[in-house]
């Protein structure tokens, strides 16, 4: 796989030092720069975010330390990999300031190609920790957050709701009879199936902060932040109307000429004290009940009296 372009923000007061590094440098990548620590922190943070900060350490307003404390002390600048530039080519300045998380410290005056083959070298392993990061939360069959993601937005969602006393909704959405799926048309169709739901599912859920994930086998889960169970049922009918719109031909399902789903809608104020799993337990009872009930078709479970009959087809 190509190593796509990737950016370095370079940090210096002097706009003569960045110079230099852009014409060491822009060849090989694309290059922001900031001439003070608060200028570095504010473009650190922007979207999207630089794969790594060249650093320099004497600046007027804060010290490169303390930039890199700040970087590495906000979650989503935290990973970004640092190497300090400087002049300060005391060992004690040097042991201190990989102390704070930076990765290098090159001192000035360097050599332009032993600063580009190490910016190079740095990239290259940053390109492969972001790649194996990406591996790991995504699910390989069909390209969307796989269970390990799902659990750690879950978490952060619960946690939210929590703060804001928001209603939080799940659906969990499970493809009907795909065991015969499987039967008929072989795995290799099977996958390709789940791909076109995901996809689907996908393209349904827009609000943002709206998470689709494969929960696991042929289920898929939604988190629906600040969603009450009113809103949650018109989405999980809009899913159950959008998965029979795609007509994936199944003609070993007993109840439909093409895949369908049952989902199970369920929603909570979640409160201090209680686990994020009561939300999966009661979305997987509202599920079994739509399956007994027959399936492709809502079932839920909920504090609140919906005002909507369940099963709206
Ligand atoms: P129900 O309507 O009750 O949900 O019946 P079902 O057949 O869908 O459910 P069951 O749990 O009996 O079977 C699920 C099947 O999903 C079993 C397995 O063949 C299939 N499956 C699970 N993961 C994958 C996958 O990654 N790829 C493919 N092709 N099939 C999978
Ligand atoms: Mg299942
Ligand atoms: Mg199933």
């Amino acid at each position: 796989m190509e190593q796509p372009r990737q950016t370095v923000l370079a940090v210096d007061d002097s706009l003569l030092n960045l110079q230099i590094i852009v014409d060491i440098l822009k060849e090989d990548c694309n290059i922001l720069m900031a001439r003070s620590g608060t200028e570095a922190i504010r473009i650190a943070c922007s979207e999207p975010l630089p794969d790594l900060i060249l650093l320099d350490i004497v600046m007027p307003d804060m010290d490169g330390f303390e930039v890199c404390r700040r970087i590495k002390s906000i979650e989503k600048t935290k990973d970004i990999p640092i190497i300090y530039l400087t002049g300060m080519s005391n060992e004690y300045d040097e042991e201190y300031g990989l102390s704070l998380g930076a990765i290098d410290y090159i001192t000035k005056p360097f050599k332009p190609s032993i600063l580009r083959a190490r910016v190079r070298n740095h990239l290259q392993l940053k390109y492969y920790r972001d790649r194996l990061t990406r591996i790991g939360m995504i699910d390989g069959v069909t390209g969307i957050p796989n269970r390990r993601r799902f659990d750690e937005i879950m978490s952060l969602e619960w946690r939210r709701a929590i703060r804001s006393s928001q209603p939080l909704s799940l659906i969990m959405c499970d493809i009907d009879y795909f065991k015969n799926y499987n039967d008929t048309y072989g795995h290799l169709e099977g996958d390709a199936c789940l791909r076109k739901v995901a996809n689907k599912l996908c393209d349904l859920l827009k609000r943002p902060g709206d998470l689709v994930g494969r929960w696991g086998g042929e289920e898929f889960a939604c988190i629906l932040p600040e969603t009450d169970i009113i809103g949650a049922m018109t989405v999980a009918e809009r899913i159950r109307k959008g998965i029979i719109d795609l007509t994936i031909p199944h003609v070993s399902s007993p109840i439909a000429p093409v895949v369908t789903v049952s989902l199970g809608v369920t929603t909570m104020v979640p409160q201090a004290g209680q686990d994020p799993i009561e939300l999966v337990r009661r979305s997987d009872e509202a599920l079994y009940k739509a399956k007994r009930a027959g399936r492709n078709q809502i079932g839920v479970v909920s504090d609140q009296q919906p005002l909507l009959p369940p099963n709206p087809k």
